[in-house]
This record gives C-alpha cells, structure tokens and sequence, in this order.
C-alpha cells in the first residue's frame, strides 16, 4: 500500500494511473475505521484496477460546539486495516495542505438539505460537498462509494456529481450492522455501556416502521410517532424521526414510491443516525 500526504503527490500519482488507463475506485473516510468502511473498500476491490482510500478529518463539515477535536483517531490503526483490505493508496492530507489558500469558494448545497441532519447541523452537506469537490479533482476517480448509513450523504453527492456533471459513477453501499442491529460508527466508541445496549432500539425501531408499512399503514404521521414512542425509551434525546421521498427528501401525506425513514438520537457524547429506504408499490383504484 502506497500511503500520500500530499495534494501534489496524490495529484502526480493518479495522472500516472489514468495515462495507464487504469479505472479508480475511491473511498473517502474520515478515519477509525471499522467494518462498514471495509465493506465500501471490498466493494471498490471488485469493481476497479486501483482502489484509493482518503483518511480526512473535514474540519469544514463540523459545525461549533460538534466533536471535531474529539473526533476518534487512530492511524496506526487505520493503516494496517486498510492494507489488510486491500486498499492500494492511501491518503491521508493535512488540514493545512487541503485548505491552503484562504478559502475564498465553498460548495453550497440548496437542495435536499434542509431536512433531517441538515436542519440541525447548518453547513455541514456544504463542508462535504466542498471537501469532496476538491478530493473528487485531486483522484479523478472511475467510481467514489458510499454507504447508506449516511443516506442523506449519498443524495447530495448525487447532486453534486449530476449537477457539475462529474465522470464519477456513485455506488451506494448497504449499512454493516452490529450483530444487535446496531449499525457501525466511529462514534459509537462513545456510548457508555448501558447508552450501548439501548442504541439497538434505533434500528428495532426502522424495523418496526417498515413493519407497519407492511401492514399497509401509509400515514406518515402514525408512523413516526410510533417509532418515537419506542426511541423515548432510552436516555438519548431524540433529534428527529421523519420519513420522506428517497432521494428527493420531500414530505409526503401519503406514502408511496421510494421513501426513507431516518432517525437521529443524542446520547451523551455521541449523535448516533440510521435509517432504512423502503419501496412502497403505489395501490391500485380501488383497493
Ligand atoms: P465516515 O468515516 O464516517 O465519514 O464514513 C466514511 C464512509 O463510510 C461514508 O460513505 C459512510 O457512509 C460509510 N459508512 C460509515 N458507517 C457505515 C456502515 N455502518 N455501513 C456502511 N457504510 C458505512
């Protein structure tokens, strides 16, 4: 594994491969890796000749008073288990080498952001689009993938990509869960034990939504409060539950077609988010 800090030797090192023609599959990160990273990396192994992982703490995605300083770190760590998965570059720049010059231009996102976790982290999808304009520039990538986890990441990089009409396939990657549904999270190291136990009522509480869908419930209204009054039993405080059009994210009175149904809860260090994306066939007159 060939490990770049640079912006220049990462900038050098994929002119090289795309001379070769070579197709390029890019995982960006923010680090402390754990399972759900890897399953973007093995994915990114089949489908491409080189894989190319970005370990960067994006200061520009972290709103005050959120856990940039805190944010778990550990690269010694992160190497071995990138090598291990086969990842062929690793990029790990620094802050100062990504924003060199005195930020005069940031990417800002109008669409699909004033929901879920938009609504409560303001500029947040901007710093991700930004960061990811400028990685996406650096690695000319053949594919960039991303996991469900973070559903409403992969609308806006949807956007991004058709938007300023980027030659970079967007492969979505299916949620890695913990054996109690839980799904992984380099946050997650900051449950306390008991917070641990009762963060399996987020993804119970999905399951249970999609359940009533499948029974025919399509009011959204008893649908949320449902998952609401099981995510009431933890300690967390619950920073929302909405269901939406996937991956428009508009409100719905009536589900039907593509929906997502996300939650976010605080716990006492850690936000934890989830959700599940569900097809829902439209009913045919008079049934
Ligand atoms: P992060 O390091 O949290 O920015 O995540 C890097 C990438 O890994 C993002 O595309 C995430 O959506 C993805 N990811 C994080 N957790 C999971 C998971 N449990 N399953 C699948 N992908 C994940």
């Amino acid at each position: 594994m060939i490990q770049i800090q640079t912006t220049k030797d990462i900038q050098k090192l994929m002119k090289k491969y795309q001379k070769e023609g070579k197709t390029i599959g890019f995982v960006p990160t923010m680090g402390f890796l754990h399972d759900g990273h890897l399953s973007l990396v093995k994915q990114a192994r089949t489908d491409n000749d080189i894989v190319v992982m970005s370990i960067f703490v994006n200061p520009l995605q972290f709103g005050p008073g959120e856990d940039y300083e805190t944010y778990p770190r550990d690269i010694e760590r992160d190497r071995n288990l990138a090598a291990k998965a086969g990842v062929d570059i690793l990029f790990m720049p620094s802050v100062e080498d990504m924003y060199q010059q005195e930020s005069t231009m940031i990417v800002h996102v109008k669409k699909r952001t004033n929901v879920l976790c938009g609504r409560s982290r303001i500029g947040h999808f901007d710093g991700v689009a930004t960061v990811l304009t400028k990685l996406f520039q650096l690695i000319i990538p053949t594919r960039a993938y991303f996991g469900m986890k973070d559903a409403q990441q992969v609308a806006v990089v949807d956007g991004l990509i058709n938007e300023f009409f980027m030659d970079i396939e967007l492969v979505p990657v299916e949620t890695v869960r913990e054996e109690d549904g839980l799904a992984k999270s380099s946050r997650n190291v900051y449950l306390t034990e008991a917070e641990r136990k009762e963060a399996a009522v987020l993804y119970q509480s999905l399951q249970y939504g999609a359940q009533l869908i499948q029974d025919g419930e399509r009011d959204p209204g008893v649908i949320k409060k449902q998952i609401c009054s099981m995510l009431e039993n933890t300690t967390g405080l619950i920073d929302y539950v909405e269901i939406y059009s996937y991956p428009d994210l508009e409100s719905l009175e009536t589900l039907t077609g593509k929906c997502i149904i996300a939650v976010a809860v605080q716990f006492s260090k850690a936000r934890l988010i989830d959700n599940l994306i569900i097809d829902i066939p439209s009913r045919k007159e008079g049934k």
